[in-house]
């Protein structure tokens, strides 16, 4: 158990948010209408195994999805508004998401990836190894492909 720094009380799940310029643990209430940095789950402590298992199931987005975004978007010659109308968004979210504002939410990075043939996570998690590159290389639809295999 960890303690909120605002309120004090006990916490599971720790919300890490930076809050000008410290980065506070916070518990749920507090952490509410914040943008948390990272949030670590209360089931961490409990056995490394499931740390392991979550890491799995929820790949980590790369810190410069904004703009693979934003450059696969222009490679393909679309608009922000073409290419929100093609995946059933608001262009203002996927601005937002480009500019780095605003982590996209699993169902957009699943529609974005597969309608730019980019990937937004990141590899080697599950993979064990093969292949490391720093992630600069464009994505096929082959790798697309394989990583729909390995993940079922
Ligand atoms: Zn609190």
């Amino acid at each position: 158990m960890n303690d909120c720094d605002i309120c004090g009380r006990p916490t599971g799940t720790v919300y890490v948010v930076g809050i000008e310029g410290a980065m506070m643990n916070l518990c749920a209430s507090c952490a509410r209408g914040k943008k948390p940095v990272r949030i670590i789950e209360e089931r961490q402590e409990r056995a490394g195994q499931y740390q392991k298992q979550a890491r799995e199931e929820e790949p980590e987005i790369v810190a410069d999805y904004g703009r693979r975004i934003r450059s696969a978007r222009e490679n393909m010659g679309l608009s922000a508004k073409v290419l929100a109308e093609k995946i059933s968004e608001k262009e203002s979210t996927l601005t937002r998401v480009e500019r780095g504002e605003m982590l996209p939410p699993e169902t957009l990075r699943k529609k974005l990836e597969k309608e730019l043939g980019i990937r937004l996570t990141e590899q080697g998690v599950a993979g064990g190894g093969g292949q490391r590159n720093g992630g600069d290389r464009p994505v096929t639809l082959g790798d697309a492909a394989v990583m729909k295999k390995d993940r079922k």
